[in-house]
C-alpha cells in the first residue's frame, strides 16, 4: 500500500508516510459558525471526507479533528486582512438579537445536519475554539517568552520578521504581502505580514465573548485557535492538515509560523488545499445570491447524496463548477446506480473482485483521484461479473463512496422463509399469537425481518 498526496508545502506529489503508521493525525479547518455553510464550504469538507475514508480503506487508523470557529474570525478576512473588521459571531449576534453562543449553537446544529446528510464521516472530535481559550493563551505566552511578539494598541502581534521561513507555503515573500494583498495595513504593525495573536476588547464595549488574559481582556486571533486545538488534540507535528485554497495565503502560513516558533518543531508534514467551487462559472458568495446551501439543493428535490456524487466528479485540486444542470446529471447517475443495484441478488458467501478493488484503491491512493475511482465503480457495474460478486465489491467500495449502496441492493428471499411468513400470517389472522411469534423468531434466525402491512406481510433483510 502506497498513498501519494500532493503536498502544498513542497509543491510535490509525495509518498505519504505517517509519523505513527498505526495512527494518522489529520486536521481540517472547519466552519465559521455565524451563518449557513454553502455548498462551496461543503466541497472542502467532502474532500476531507474522501481522504479520511481513503486512509481507513487502506487499513490505517485515523485521528481526525475538525474545528468550529466560534470566535475571532473577523470580516476583514474578506478583503485580505483578517486582523481588521468585526468579529463575525459578534456581528451576527447583534443582527439577529441573540447571544454569540446562541448563534454558534444554532449554526453548529445546522452544519451538523448537512454534514450527516452528506454522509460525511464524523471526526474523532469537533473542537470549539471557545473551549480552548487557555491553550490559546498559553501558546501566545510561549511565543511572547521566546521573543516573537509585540504589543500595539489593539492587541498582541506576531513579528514575522523573526521567522525566516514565513511564506514558504504561500510562495509569497513578506515584502510582496506588503505591496498588495492587504488593504490599508495597520500603521502600528512592524511588518504588513504580522498578524494578531490576541486582540483587546474595545474600551467602550463589552463583547459577548471575551476573556481575561495576561495582556488584558480580549479574544484570541483566528489563526491561533487552529494551532492550539490541533496541537492539543493531535500533538506538535501533524501528518495532514487540510482546508480551502484561500487558506494557503494567510491563515495557514500564520498557523505554521506561530506553531513552529512556539514548539521548535515542524507543525505539519503534508498540507492539502481544496480548489474552490464556482457557480455558473464564477465566484460564489452570500452577497452574489448564489451561495447555495444543502437546503436549497433539497428544496429543488435533490437527494443530498446526489450532491456528494456531484463532488466526486472533479479532482480536489481543480476548480469545480456548480450548475443546476450538473446537479441533475449527478442525481440521474445516482438514481441509475440505485436502480441497477436494486435488481442485484446478493449471496452471503460471495467474495469481492480483488482486482478491481485494487484498481479502485490505487486511484484513491494517487493523490485522491476520486473521479477515477467512481469510473471504476461504473466499470464494475457495467461488466459481466456475476451479481453476487458485484454486490460484495460494491459494498466494499461504498466504504469510501458513501452512497449507502447496501440499502438499495435487491435480495432473494428463500422459499422456506416465505412459507414461514405465510403460515405466521394465517396464525395471526386466527389470533394464535404465540405460534405467530415463534415463527417471527424463526424468520429472524434466517436473517429476515417480517413486517405486517395492510392485508399482507413484507420481508426485509435484517441489518
Ligand atoms: P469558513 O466558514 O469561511 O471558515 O470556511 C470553511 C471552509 O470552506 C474553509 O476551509 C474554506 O477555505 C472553505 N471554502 C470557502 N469557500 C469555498 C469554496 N467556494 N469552495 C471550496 N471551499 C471553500
Ligand atoms: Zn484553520
Amino acid at each position: 500500500m502506497t498513498i501519494y498526496l500532493h503536498n502544498s508545502l513542497t509543491r510535490q506529489t509525495e509518498e505519504f508516510k505517517p509519523i505513527d503508521p498505526k495512527n494518522v493525525t489529520f486536521y481540517t479547518c472547519g466552519p465559521t459558525v455565524y451563518f449557513y455553510q454553502h455548498i462551496g464550504n461543503f466541497r472542502t469538507f467532502a474532500m476531507a471526507d474522501f481522504l479520511h475514508r481513503t486512509l481507513l480503506f487502506n487499513g490505517l487508523k485515523v485521528s481526525y479533528i475538525m474545528n468550529f470557529t466560534d470566535v475571532g474570525h473577523l470580516t476583514g478576512d474578506n478583503f485580505g486582512d483578517a486582523d481588521t473588521g468585526e468579529d463575525r459571531l459578534e456581528k451576527a449576534a447583534e443582527k439577529e438579537g441573540r447571544s454569540a453562543k446562541e448563534i454558534a449553537n444554532y449554526y453548529i446544529q445546522d452544519f451538523t445536519q448537512s454534514y450527516e446528510a452528506l454522509n460525511l464521516k464524523k471526526p474523532k472530535k469537533f473542537t470549539r475554539a471557545t473551549e480552548y481559550i487557555q491553550e490559546q493563551i498559553e501558546l501566545v505566552r510561549s511565543l511572547e517568552q521566546k521573543g516573537f511578539t509585540y504589543q500595539i494598541s489593539d492587541g498582541i502581534y506576531f513579528d514575522t520578521s523573526k521567522y525566516s521561513a514565513y511564506g514558504l507555503l504561500s510562495g509569497m515573500s513578506k515584502e510582496s504581502i506588503k505591496e498588495g494583498a492587504r488593504v490599508e495595513p495597520n500603521p502600528e504593525k512592524l511588518n504588513a505580514s504580522d498578524f494578531a495573536l490576541w486582540k483587546f476588547s474595545p474600551a467602550d464595549k463589552t463583547r459577548w465573548q471575551e476573556w481575561d488574559s495576561p495582556w488584558g481582556v480580549g479574544f484570541p486571533g483566528w489563526h491561533v485557535e487552529c494551532s492550539a486545538m490541533a496541537m492539543k488534540e493531535l500533538g506538535v507535528t501533524l501528518d495532514l492538515h487540510m482546508g480551502g485554497e484561500d487558506h494557503k495565503m494567510i491563515h495557514h502560513p500564520n498557523e505554521i509560523a506561530q506553531s513552529e516558533c512556539a514548539t521548535g518543531q515542524r507543525f505539519v508534514n503534508t498540507w492539502l488545499h481544496v480548489a474552490f467551487l464556482q457557480v455558473d462559472g464564477g465566484k460564489m458568495g452570500k452577497s452574489l445570491g448564489n451561495g447555495y446551501t444543502l437546503d436549497d439543493i433539497k428544496h429543488k428535490g435533490f437527494d443530498p447524496l446526489a450532491l456528494r456524487y456531484f463532488y466526486m466528479n472533479a479532482h480536489y485540486r481543480t476548480n469545480q463548477n456548480f450548475t443546476w444542470d450538473a446537479m441533475q446529471h449527478s442525481q440521474n447517475a445516482l438514481n441509475k446506480l440505485y436502480d441497477i443495484v436494486g435488481s442485484y441478488k446478493e449471496e452471503k458467501n460471495a467474495l469481492p473482485d480483488k482486482q478491481i478493488l485494487e484498481r479502485f484503491k490505487d486511484s484513491l491512493n494517487a493523490d485522491l483521484n476520486v473521479p477515477k475511482a467512481l469510473s471504476i465503480m461504473w466499470e464494475l457495474v457495467k461488466s459481466t461479473t456475476s451479481d453476487p460478486v458485484k454486490v460484495a465489491t460494491l459494498v466494499k467500495m461504498d466504504e469510501v463512496l458513501g452512497f449507502n449502496i447496501s440499502d438499495h441492493i435487491g435480495y432473494e428471499v428463500p422459499v422456506s422463509v416465505i412459507d414461514m411468513a405465510r403460515t405466521r400470517y394465517e396464525y395471526r389472522k386466527s389470533g394464535i399469537w404465540d405460534k405467530a411469534d415463534l415463527l417471527r423468531k424463526a424468520i429472524e434466525a434466517e436473517g429476515f425481518v417480517v413486517e405486517d402491512v395492510a392485508g399482507s406481510f413484507k420481508l426485509k433483510r435484517k441489518n
